[in-house]
């Protein structure tokens, strides 16, 4: 069934369509339209308005043919008129028109009426003798040599041939949803017979690519692995209960559903989401302590010596009480620290190891790993986590992260992982105040960090570049770093950026931590989970060049210790997206929430920024738009392969190609 069966298809046109990957009448019937034009209402001339796009219906009252003059265009010109009044149809260069026009006939035509010397007249209208012009008209993607016109009429003719096309969803799943069947929805989706019938058609297939999207991640899952049954010892309430503050809601129902996980012999592989502050340490440190007492040992994985050591400092303080040997490997340690610590890890000496990546090093061997944590995990590549998880024997693991991602959306870029989001902050949390200026309140800001530091406070300043840029305007974190050292002789500044060795990166973080430094400059590099409480400023420069979600992160940097603390964002520019955005940082502390805001406002390309997560645009975007039935195609997913685990029968069987082609795609994902 190739397309060159088609009427006015030849060598030529099959190769351009070739060029669009369509060789078969089934590529071409599933090669959807961009896009729709209104056209079911017929306009009476007299309503015609310059500009709009309208279809109108008349009788071809004169057909006026110029001769040939020099230097000006042959023009072919019609009357029209319906009831209501005439106008002039112009075409240019186009005297072989001619003959479709016959005075007395009924005709269609679809333009812009243009004024031209003082009358409105429509320039090389589409036309058409019969109703075609008429209706929900498809606009296809093009390709060189190929017309929008000819495409609707190969379209025309593949949807008249009533190809028998087989399902690719299984009936049930078309009956349970509600969906309309397959021809109905090819047919509507290319001529529609309505809005509501495109609608219907649309849903369809979108609901056909997300299921496949779903039933492909559900796949992925590998039940079939026996992992570690954690003992039922009461351990989490026993940590809860020695803590000495309590627990809110979220992070106690996190903990049970981790608790649960835990004690089945499945594999736990969960995703906790918590935003900024919301006490996500604590509950790695309830699971670790149960894995303890279990008889095994625990990893927690840290993407900067920084954090590692906080992490460390942590863990040491509320777990040695209760008996548990915690210790950290670094890159930084002597050769003799390093080796004493590997020994006593390999004898199950220590029972829980923080670190950096240089815990995947072959040489760090556990005496009997059953739990792997790893924090901020969008910085760690697949390959490093999978590192870590083969050091034990299908360990349970835990990812933390601090990236709001909106929760059906989060399902699909980790797919194969349970989520635990953490939706709730301790309470007595200061708002951190956020004010949005514009570029000429720079002073007055600067004036109030003065201020702060002279309340022995201290501030970060974040700029988006770090060096001046000859092609941007705008002012790099190393500039705001010299004139501020000039500006405040008496403090003591410091400049932090990406492009620094990270022992000095490190070094400075903690001049900073240590209350050293009072005012940091920096890029982005910042924005991993860095606590120090007395910091209560957050000064950004340039805060229309970063994403929400990525000021939500910065301002988290604030806002953690007793004092009030505020946020400023520079704005540079007065546009209308810009002030929106602005707006919705002054009036929301909730990550989630900005998250989607951003989503809306942006697109899902930046929410995930540079992270390799290989899910198509179009896909993404269609999830983000349909984000509800997403849930619901999981549980749909997970239905099915209960009854067909690997999706076999002859019935599943378009389905199954359809997954395979798809397994192809999701070989890329960074799962
Ligand atoms: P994040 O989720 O950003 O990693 P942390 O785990 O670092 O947050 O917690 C932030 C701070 O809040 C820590 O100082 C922690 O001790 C404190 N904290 C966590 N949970 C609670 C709670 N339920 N009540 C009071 N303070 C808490
Ligand atoms: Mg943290």
């Amino acid at each position: 069934m190739t397309v060159n069966e088609l009427k006015g298809v030849g060598p030529k046109k099959t190769l351009a369509l070739e060029k669009m990957g369509v060789r078969t009448k089934k590529d071409l019937m599933y090669l959807f339209p961009r896009d729709y034009q209104d056209r079911r209402y017929i306009t009476p001339i007299v309503q015609l308005e310059i500009g709009k796009a309208a279809l109108i219906r008349g009788t071809v009252r004169r057909v006026m043919k110029d001769g040939y003059r020099r230097g000006r265009k042959r023009t072919l010109r019609l009357i029209i008129e319906d009831t209501s009044s005439a106008i002039e149809v112009v075409f240019f260069n186009a005297g072989f028109l001619a003959s479709n026009f016959k005075v007395g006939s009924e005709m269609y035509f679809y333009g812009k009426p243009a004024l031209y010397q003082n009358k409105i007249q429509l320039t090389h209208p589409e036309f058409s003798s019969s109703e075609g012009l008429q209706g929900i008209l498809p606009i296809y993607p093009l390709t060189k040599g190929i017309s929008q016109n000819e495409m609707r009429k190969w379209q025309k003719e593949i949807v008249s041939l009533r190809t028998e096309i087989q399902d690719v969803l299984p009936q049930k799943v078309v009956e349970e949803n509600n969906l309309c069947p397959l021809e109905f929805a090819l047919r509507n989706i290319h001529f529609p017979a309505g809005v509501e019938e495109l609608r219907q058609a649309r849903y369809r297939f979108i609901f056909e690519e997300l299921f496949i999207l779903a039933l492909g991640l559900a796949m992925m899952r590998k039940t079939e692995e026996k992992g570690i049954a954690f003992a039922t010892s009461g351990a989490t309430e026993e940590f809860i209960r020695r803590l000495d503050f309590s627990l809110t809601g979220a992070q106690r129902r996190v903990i049970e559903e981790i608790r649960r996980d835990m004690e089945r012999d499945i594999p736990m592989n969960r995703l906790v989401q918590g935003d900024v502050g919301s006490g996500k340490t604590v509950v790695a440190t309830a699971a670790l302590y149960k894995a303890v007492k279990s008889g095994f040992q625990g990893a927690f994985m840290a993407p900067t010596d920084l954090l590692m050591r906080q992490h460390y400092d942590n863990l040491k303080a509320s777990l040695e009480p209760l008996g548990v040997s915690v210790a950290f490997l670094s890159g930084s340690m002597t050769q003799e620290e390093r080796n004493s610590t590997l020994k006593a890890l390999a004898s199950g000496k220590i029972d829980i190891l923080v670190g950096t990546h240089a815990i995947i090093q072959p040489s760090v061997e556990f005496h009997r790993l059953g739990l792997v944590i790893t924090d901020e995990q969008h910085r760690f590549g697949v390959n490093q986590r999978i590192s870590l998880y083969e050091k034990g024997s299908h360990p349970d693991v835990i990812v933390m992260t601090a990236t709001p991602i909106p929760r059906t959306l989060a399902v699909v870029v980790y797919g194969d992982m349970d989520i635990s989001v953490i939706d709730e902050l301790p309470p007595g949390r200061q708002k951190i105040l956020t004010k949005a200026v514009g570029t000429g309140a720079r002073d007055k800001v600067y004036r109030f960090v003065a201020e702060e530091v002279e309340k022995g406070r201290q501030a970060y300043v974040v700029a988006p570049l770090i060096e001046e840029s000859e092609t941007l305007d705008v002012r790099s974190a190393t500039e705001i770093f010299e004139e501020l050292e000039k500006k405040f002789r008496d403090y003591n500044i410091a400049l932090l950026h990406g492009e620094m060795k990270q022992q000095e990166k490190d070094e400075i973080m903690g001049r900073f931590y240590r209350g050293e430094v009072q005012i940091l400059v920096a890029t982005v590099v910042i924005e991993v989970g860095i606590d120090v409480p007395n910091a209560t400023v957050m000064i950004i420069e340039h805060a229309e060049r970063f994403g929400l979600a990525q000021l939500h992160q910065l301002r988290g940097r604030v806002g953690r210790g007793e004092e009030q603390s505020y946020c400023v964002l520079i704005s540079a520019s007065a546009g209308e997206i810009a002030k929106q955005r602005a707006q919705i940082m002054v009036e929301s502390s909730d990550g989630f929430y900005i998250a989607e805001k951003d989503l809306e406002l942006r697109g899902p390309g930046e929410i995930f920024g540079s992270r390799q997560h290989g899910i198509p645009d179009m896909c993404l975007a269609a999830l983000v738009k349909h984000i509800d039935i997403m849930e619901k195609l999981r549980g749909e997913a997970i239905g099915i392969l209960a009854e067909a685990p690997n999706l076999e029968g002859e019935e599943l069987r378009p389905l199954r190609d359809k997954v395979e082609d798809f397994f192809g795609r999701i070989d890329r994902f960074s799962l």
